[in-house]
């Protein structure tokens, strides 16, 4: 893959750079004319400009590719994807080791552009880059260790055959990425897939497409051969004319509910294997014998960090009523206290929210929840300076009706809903009472009550007192509405794979 000519200094310091619709087989594919212009035959624009999200000032430019550019990419892929399959895990291990240590070095590049284009503060773009390393390291070490490759011997009822089972890369894999963890979710996506053996057209969001580019200029750094992975951008229809095309054998999907049934749908015509990631509407529990002050700091993170736009925001917060009164005191306090500002303001808790439509979006969820009956108890504030951004003050709603959207609907921002419980089952129910099943957090000093909380919580990963931390050890992945497949983890690396068997008569 062929360097990119705007990023060979740190694009935060360009004005209107360009990024060529696609990156294709070692070259970029095209380049061409911007500024969102019509294209020749008058039909949508070419271009779609990167904002700074704390200024919202134009910084510069990505071309979208068409279907030509996607079937080029693809057939890329499949063409290299005979030799990059018969490659030697080992040998596949240490390209991915390689780019994991070129993510560290160029950890203060892939900072800045992440700060720039989303204006995440300064650590939680910080944390991005650690995470997206981590994960080349893991599937790094997976591959070296050779262990997950191994066929393994079945234990049979009869002595007259063997038996083998044995996983094979699945093909050419297409991987859509949102722009709210770009590097993260791309990592999260590109490691295991390449560790299996498959080929990838990655497709990331035209939000946040520089740190994709970035990327794919530091995998090519390492030596990952040329059309192994490849990159289109969106814009439009990019990502259904990528997993409609024939020549894809598996699609990882990460967005919304609505554009993963769509990709769904899609899929089903030629049986492409599926991971979707997709939305929650997921519920922080506070017990009566919880640590209020921990249960706070728990509280605040896991509903405004990234301003919110987390698939696994805890913005639903249920709190017990011994507590209610002393928790509620001490969150206004704390969310009163949040900084909102640019990433390189003093003390700054949150950014902006990635652009202006997703401002209004969210602005006009809140909205409908009030005229629907919601009330805000209290909300936090946006310095004027902060005027140009795409800045959203954090948005607290007491005792919502149940039916309320603010409370039943992803926002997808900083607005998180609290209600008060009385028993546990009247939490988990609560909790429960959702299509959504991604993640829970519960605050509690009882082990045993964790432990009830941990199994009955409808959710693929379930927080005890701690943060939302991740590690590419664990799987992610929801239940009902958020998705399906598991990422991270071994199964992540099995979902870019087939599982074989074959049997042998002995002698
Ligand atoms: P969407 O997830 O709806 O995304 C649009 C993405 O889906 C783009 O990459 C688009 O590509 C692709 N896409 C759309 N239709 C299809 C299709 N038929 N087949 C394949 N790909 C398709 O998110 P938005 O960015 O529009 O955000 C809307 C809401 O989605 C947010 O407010 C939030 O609620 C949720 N969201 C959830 C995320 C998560 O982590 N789970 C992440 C981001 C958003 P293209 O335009 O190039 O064709």
């Amino acid at each position: 893959m062929a360097t990119i000519s705007t990023l060979e200094t740190p694009p935060a310091r360009q004005d209107g750079f360009v990024l060529p619709a696609a990156l294709i087989a070692g070259m970029p594919a095209h380049t061409g004319s911007r500024k969102g212009a019509e294209n020749a035959s008058g039909g949508a624009p070419d271009a779609t400009p990167i904002c700074n999200a704390s200024t919202g000032a134009v910084i510069g430019w990505q071309e979208h590719a068409g279907a030509a550019l996607v079937d080029e990419a693809v057939r890329a892929a499949h063409t290299t994807l005979a030799s990059w399959r018969a490659t030697a895990p080992a040998a596949r291990g240490a390209r991915l080791k390689k780019i994991a240590e070129l993510i560290d070095a160029n950890r203060a590049r892939l900072a800045a552009l992440q700060m720039q284009v989303s204006g995440k503060p300064p650590l939680e773009a910080d944390i991005d880059v650690s995470d997206a390393a981590a994960t080349f390291h893991y599937y790094a070490d997976l591959c070296l260790d050779a262990q997950a490759f191994a066929p393994e011997a079945l234990a049979l009822p009869d002595d007259t055959v063997t038996g083998e089972r044995f996983y094979e890369a699945v093909g050419v894999a297409a991987l859509i990425v949102p722009w709210n963890f770009p590097m993260v979710t791309t990592a999260w996506k590109i490691a295991p897939a390449l560790a299996s053996g498959c080929t990838v057209v990655l497709k990331p969001s035209e939000l946040t497409s520089p740190v994709e580019h970035l990327l794919a200029e530091i995998i090519n750094e390492a030596g990952v051969p040329a059309g192994v992975v490849n990159l289109v951008n969106g814009g439009g229809e990019v990502g259904a004319l990528l997993t409609a095309h024939p020549l894809v054998d598996k699609i990882s999907f990460t967005g919304s509910t609505a554009s993963g049934k769509k990709v769904m749908q899609t899929a089903a015509q030629d049986m492409k294997r599926v991971t979707l990631e997709l939305g929650g509407k997921s519920a922080l529990i506070v017990r009566a014998d919880a640590d209020v002050e921990r249960a706070v700091t728990l509280a605040v993170g896991g509903a405004f960090t990234n301003a919110g736009q987390m698939c696994s925001a805890t913005a639903r917060i249920l709190v017990h009523d011994d507590v209610y009164r002393k928790f509620m005191a001490a969150f206004e306090t704390a969310v009163r206290a949040i900084v909102v500002g640019p990433p390189h303001s003093t003390n700054v808790a949150m950014g902006p929210l990635v652009c202006a439509a997703q401002r209004a979006r969210v602005q006009s969820l809140v909205e409908q929840g009030v005229q629907a009956g919601a009330s805000v108890a209290f909300s936090g504030s946006v310095d004027q300076a902060c005027a140009d951004g795409f800045f959203m003050a954090p948005v607290v709603v007491a005792e919502p009706p149940a039916d309320n959207l603010l409370w039943t609907d992803e926002v997808f921002g900083p607005v998180a809903c609290v209600k008060s419980f009385r028993t546990d089952e009247e939490a988990i129910a609560l909790a429960n009472d959702t299509r959504y099943g991604l993640v829970a957090t519960v605050v509690t000093a009882d082990r045993e009550a964790a432990r009830r909380y941990q199994t009955q919580l409808r959710a693929g990963l379930v927080w005890i007192n701690t943060p939302q931390l991740i590690f590419p050890q664990i799987c992610w992945g929801g239940l009902g509405l958020s998705g399906i497949g598991r990422e991270l983890g071994m199964a992540g690396l099995r979902s870019y794979q087939e599982l074989r068997h074959a049997l042998a008569a002995v002698g």
